[in-house]
C-alpha cells in the first residue's frame, strides 16, 4: 500500500525526495532520507495517512528522525521512529500534536485533502499521533553521519521551532519550510512576521550551493536570495 502511496527520486549523492502525490499540494510535502556512513536522517515525515517507514524502512545503520517543524505535512509519521529530534520550542507540540499547532483538523477540514483515499481510511477520523522528541537540537547543534556533518539552523517564523540543516563543506541545505519556492506562509498560529524577516536577512546571507525545500522543487544560492529579498520587500524589510 504504502509503495503506491509515496514517490521519491534520488536529488544528490546519498540525498532521496520522498512525495506523496494523492495529497492536496497545500499540505504536499518534501520529506528527504539521507544516508550516511554510519547512520542516516530522516528528515520529516508527510501527513501518516500511509506509513512513511512502510515505503522507505530503515537500513542496517541507525536513523535519526528529525521533525523540521510541527505542521501536519511534516510530522505525520514521526512516531512511527524510535529517535526522534526536534527543536525545543515546539518539544510540546511533538508530545500531544494539539491542532492549533500541528493543524490536523485543518487537513481533516480542508476540501478533498487527498485526491485518493487508500482503502479503510477514514478522512473522519484522521489524527496525528503524538510523537513526543528523545532529542532536541537547537541552533548550532550538529548531526554527525560520519562521512557529512550537518549543523543545525534555528530558523524561526514560519512556525517558532523550525531548523534546517547545512552541510557546510559542500552546501547543501535542507531548508524545509523555513524557504521554499512558493507563498509563504506566514498567518496561522505559531508564525510571526517580525520573527520571519529575521530569518530572511539572515537566509539572504547564507553561503550555500543547493537548497532542497519543504515544498517545492531544489534551488540555488540565486534563486534562495530573491525568495528571501522578495519576502523582505513585500513587508518594507
Ligand atoms: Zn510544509
Ligand atoms: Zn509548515
Amino acid at each position: 500500500m504504502a509503495d503506491a502511496w509515496f514517490r521519491s527520486v534520488t536529488v544528490s549523492p546519498g540525498v532521496v525526495k520522498i512525495w506523496e502525490p494523492a495529497v492536496h499540494p497545500f499540505f504536499q510535502a518534501n520529506l528527504y532520507r539521507i544516508s550516511g556512513r554510519d547512520r542516516d536522517i530522516q528528515l520529516d515525515f508527510g501527513t501518516g495517512v500511509q506509513s512513511l517507514p512502510a515505503f522507505a524502512p530503515a537500513g542496517d545503520k541507525p536513523l535519526l528522525a528529525i521533525a523540521s517543524h510541527v505542521h501536519i505535512d511534516h510530522v505525520g509519521s514521526f512516531f512511527e521512529y524510535a529517535d526522534r529530534a526536534g527543536h525545543p520550542l515546539e518539544a510540546p507540540f511533538f508530545a500531544d500534536m494539539r491542532d492549533d499547532m500541528a493543524f490536523g483538523a485543518m487537513f481533516r477540514d480542508h476540501p478533498e485533502p487527498l485526491a485518493v483515499l487508500p482503502e479503510g481510511f477514514v478522512l473522519a477520523d484522521y489524527r496525528i499521533e503524538p510523537a513526543p522528541l528523545t532529542q532536541l537540537l537547537d541552533e548550532g547543534d550538529t548531526v554527525d553521519l560520519g562521512d557529512r556533518l550537518f549543523t543545525v539552523l534555528h530558523l524561526p517564523g514560519h512556525s517558532p521551532g523550525s531548523i534546517a540543516l547545512l552541510d557546510e563543506r559542500n552546501g547543501e541545505f535542507f531548508a524545509a519550510d523555513a524557504i521554499y519556492d512558493g507563498y509563504l506562509v506566514d498567518d496561522v498560529p505559531g508564525a510571526d512576521i517580525e520573527t520571519y524577516l529575521r530569518t530572511m536577512e539572515r537566509l539572504r546571507a547564507l553561503d550555500v550551493s543547493m537548497v532542497h525545500a519543504g515544498h517545492g522543487e531544489s534551488f540555488g544560492r540565486q534563486r534562495m536570495q530573491e525568495i528571501a529579498e522578495g519576502y523582505l520587500r513585500k513587508h518594507g524589510g
